[in-house]
């Protein structure tokens, strides 16, 4: 598989050659400001003790206080952590929030722990990463296999080591300890926004629009059950087990009552059930993979059918396949704007952290919708304007684009290049 922190970097040189930056910028942009690595040791219910590889990157804060999410998998690697890292500062520039880009990650299998080793890993690792973090340096989030209760342990764990609460040091809590509302499906509702604005250029009734979405978990549930409630005909959804495919449409209220009872599409009442991947190559309006990394690859780029690509997982579409995709005229709208309604919406946590003040749902809704469609404003237009006598241009270059010189900006004034 293709090394991540390779390919953010090869993302990154492409980028920058486009908008001519001088090589040191790019070479200070390449490097992590700081990479916080070591063991951490629990205790576990059998009475042993356990390390585990304990992560912690910080990307670049010169547009804000570093911000990411912190990932308990077993899989997670030095260079993935500062890929993550480095991403996030694109993503939090691209939908103009003030933040930087941090990561953190865990090497862990948490289905291999009970509550209480959770508990206590949770604990360790901010633990271990105390120093460095808090409302004004590195604010970290839930990500892959972390959830609400993990970041109430984390909060709590903190606040002790720190003396003062301090709920604007973390996001993602759950709303009893200053988590905001709307923030569960806020990556799904950002992503549904972001279909919005696109869908006005296929000049089609909504009705008529066909989506297929990958991924049945936080973001694709949502964003498929916005999608329903909005009009659109969503097709097929999948997991890693089956996809369900029916061309009348699915109501997704029920396919996922359906799936909440059996864990399972199996034994739906209407449409047929397909291997999960064959979802990949249906003939949709648009595709949203929301599952994994590398869900498309050159292996398969050539079986898409699909005419549009919003991307709500974290990099679904590798380098190779993208040049493939771009090649074939399929428009894909990129992670670092399809799926930040997650982090904008931390944003929002932060902000009302920050000054003891808290926003209804609607509030939410509202700010997020206006801030989604601004930045994908923002994004098309940069596409328009690279994109005359130059091919390989696409959206996910332009909405680089548009991150670098904001980052670079910012660096600038501070006289850091
Ligand atoms: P999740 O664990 O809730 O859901 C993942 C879903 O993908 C599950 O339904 C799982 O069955 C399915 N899946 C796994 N492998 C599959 C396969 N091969 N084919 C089809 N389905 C498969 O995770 P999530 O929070 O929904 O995150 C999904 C993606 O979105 C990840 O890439 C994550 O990094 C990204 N993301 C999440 C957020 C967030 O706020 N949750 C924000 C930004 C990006």
């Amino acid at each position: 598989m293709d090394n991540p922190l390779g390919n953010a970097k090869k993302q990154l040189e492409e980028t920058a050659e486009i908008l001519g930056l001088d090589q040191k910028i790019v070479r200070k942009l390449s490097r992590i400001d700081r990479f916080i690595e070591g063991d951490i040791e629990i205790k576990l219910d059998s009475g042993k003790k356990k390390k585990f590889k304990a992560f912690r990157s910080q990307h670049n804060n010169a547009r804000g206080p570093y911000k990411g999410g912190i990932r308990f998998h077993p899989q997670v690697t030095s260079d993935e952590v500062k890929a993550l890292s480095m991403w996030m500062t694109w993503k939090g520039a691209v939908v103009d929030i003030p933040f930087g880009g941090g990561k953190g990650g865990v090497a862990v299998d948490p289905e291999e722990l009970s509550r209480n080793e959770l508990e206590r890993l949770s604990r360790a690792y901010i633990e271990f990463i105390s120093p460095y973090i808090g409302e004004r340096k590195d604010i970290p989030a839930p990500d892959v296999n972390t959830n609400s209760q993990i970041m109430a342990w984390m909060l709590d764990e903190y606040e002790k080591i720190a003396g003062h609460k301090e709920p604007g040091a973390l996001t993602g809590k759950p709303i009893e300890l200053g988590g905001s509302k709307g923030r569960t499906e806020a990556t799904g509702l950002g992503g549904f926004y972001i279909l919005e604005s696109f869908v006005k250029t296929l000049k089609k009734p909504k009705n008529k629009i066909t989506i297929a979405v990958q991924g049945f978990g936080n973001v694709g549930s949502y964003f498929a059950k916005f999608c329903d409630q909005a009009g659109y005909k969503i097709v097929a959804v999948s997991d890693s087990q089956n996809a369900l495919y029916d061309p009348k449409g699915l109501d997704i209220a029920k396919v996922l009552s359906h799936k909440e009872k059996n864990r399972s599409f199996v034994g739906y009442k209407s449409g047929k059930i397909l291997p999960s991947d064959d979802l990949l190559y249906l003939d949709v309006d648009i595709l949203s993979p929301a599952a994994l990394e590398n869900a498309i690859t050159k292996d398969n780029a050539l079986k898409i059918k699909a005419k549009n690509i919003i991307e709500l997982a974290n990099g679904p579409i590798t380098a190779e396949a993208e040049e493939v995709l771009t090649r074939r005229g399929i428009m894909i709208i990129p992670d670092v704007l399809a799926n930040a309604g997650g982090v904008a919406v931390s944003y929002f946590e932060w902000v009302q952290n920050l000054t003891n003040y808290y926003w209804e749902e609607k509030e939410v809704y509202q700010k997020l919708e206006r801030l989604m469609r601004k930045a994908y404003g923002a994004v098309m237009a940069e596409y328009q304007k690279l994109k005359t006598g130059q091919p390989k241009i696409n959206t996910r270059k332009a909405a680089y684009a548009i991150a670098l010189r904001r980052v670079v900006a910012a660096m600038k004034l501070r006289g850091e290049i």
